[in-house]
């Protein structure tokens, strides 16, 4: 939709006068003012150029010429925006793309849950504890996780802390995918490693080699493309806060657009995607890709009337489904949605989440997930598309750079007894890094079978 300045108020903030799910309870309005009107005169983290141009990049995906690896912290935190915890996550991130970009033949489009991913929704307002009960923990840009009931106070100067480390993050972030340290042969020999020496590496040495016996060839007819030598990496998170996402968002000067400019992407959850709530007016009042959770409940008509709201003039590449249905119903749920949508003429891209629906609590109190029922979630949602002849879009996962102890089994086999080795999550368990590379080298066999 086309604004002029003087008219951007209102539409950013006609989002106010509806419910708006899952905000935190600030006890004092005056020092969230205050917070809020200093960020509406920070610079802004992303371009609206940017934005537009993983538009672009979201319309391959929704035409079947790419596929999105979408993935990242569930819960960023403060204290773990260091350049080591950075580095790893993306590195992992790049060799997942490798070998997914070589086994699916497209182009591989990088988006990390990263640089703003600070917001959680929480299905408990209350967390109770050997009988005491406090506000649940909302993730770093409201309240702190230590259970006392100061801490989980929800303090507005959090907003101005996750603009900072969302700028610091991004700031590594921009440097390593364009210095250098993204090169593909690096990524590659990474890769070569971790099939030497991980529990399951034997099985992908094939791929592996292929991978090599290519680059090996493009080096011997003397190709050294500049893509080998950086890559485009967007940023995105989920715009639960709308006091953040608002004061962050602009009217862009090249088109008189409104562009969330705190992230390339972000998505709508599932616990606050109400037709007639807050977050999807505020999505349908920015430009930006917008993404959306959608669950085990969504109907035809819901999904239908989702993309009325959001991509009224159906644009490739507006908006992304994100399905997380759980591994158990993905291939009875998913098809309807896909053929109503799909009948509907609009072109949306369907991404995976094999993360959310496949969430248990173990015997020891931890919140986890089996890697097997991620997997086989994945398999279903190519199974329901190669049966409707739809395009799979690409996947949307959990994970960290670090060797973890969230999520069981993979080729390193986490048990359950296993779990409170590391189990370091600031909300949902994680997929490590060698359980990473695993779902990456095993979708790739997916994407050939
Ligand atoms: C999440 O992505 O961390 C999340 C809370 O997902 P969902 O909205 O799908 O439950
Ligand atoms: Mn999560």
């Amino acid at each position: 939709m086309t604004v002029n300045a003087d008219s951007s108020f209102s539409i950013a903030s006609s989002w106010r006068d509806l419910p708006a799910a899952q905000q935190p309870d600030y006890p004092d309005l005056e020092a969230l003012r205050a917070v809020t009107t200093e960020l509406q005169g920070y610079p802004p983290l992303v371009f609206a150029g940017e934005a537009d141009q993983l538009r672009a990049r979201l319309a391959s995906v929704a035409r079947g010429e790419a596929f999105l690896l979408q993935g990242g912290d569930c819960a960023e935190a403060f204290d773990q925006v260091s350049a080591d915890q950075i580095r790893a996550k993306l590195k992992t991130l790049l060799q997942m793309s490798a070998v997914l970009t070589y086994a699916a033949a497209v182009p591989v489009v990088k988006v990390g849950r990263i640089a703003g991913q600070y917001s959680k929704p929480r299905s408990k307002p209350t967390e109770t504890r050997d009988g005491v009960s406090l506000p649940s923990y909302r993730g770093d840009s409201v309240n702190g996780p230590e259970f006392t009931a100061e801490a989980r106070i929800p303090d507005p100067e959090r907003l101005r802390r996750m603009y900072h480390a969302s700028a610091a993050t991004l700031n590594l972030v921009r440097g390593f995918t364009t210095g250098g340290y993204a090169d593909l042969r690096q990524v590659h020999a990474w890769n070569q490693d971790f099939v030497r020496t991980s529990a399951s590496g034997q099985r992908y040495e094939a791929l592996a080699r292929e991978i090599d016996n290519a680059l090996n060839f493009m080096k011997a007819c003397g190709a050294d493309p500049a893509e080998f030598h950086s890559v485009e990496f967007y940023a995105s998170h989920e715009a639960l806060l709308l006091d953040y996402e608002a004061a962050l968002t602009r009217v862009d000067s090249r088109s008189g657009r409104l562009y969330d400019v705190s992230g390339h992407m972000v998505w709508i959850g599932e616990r606050t995607r109400q037709l007639d709530g807050a977050h999807i007016a505020f999505a349908a009042s920015i430009s930006n890709p917008v993404g959306v959770k959608i669950g085990p409940t969504t109907t035809p008509e819901e999904a239908l009337a989702l993309i009325d709201r959001l991509d009224p003039e159906r644009e490739a590449g507006r908006l992304t489904f994100i399905t997380r249905m759980g591994a158990d119903r993905i291939r009875d749920l998913l098809p309807p949605l896909v053929e109503r949508v799909t009948a509907s003429g609009a072109q949306v891209a369907w991404v995976c989440d094999p993360m959310h629906g496949n969430t248990f609590e173990a015997a020891s109190g931890h919140k986890t997930r089996r890697f097997d029922d991620v997997l086989d979630e994945v398999k279903g949602f190519f199974e329901v598309h190669k049966g409707l002849g739809t395009h799979p879009g690409g996947i949307h996962v959990e994970l960290t750079g670090d060797d973890v102890t969230e999520c069981v089994g993979g080729g390193n086999e986490i048990l359950v007894d296993d779990l409170h080795q590391r189990y370091e999550t600031a909300c949902d368990p994680r997929l490590n890094r060698s359980q990473s590379l695993d779902l990456a080298f095993l979708v790739a066999e997916m994407y050939r079978g």
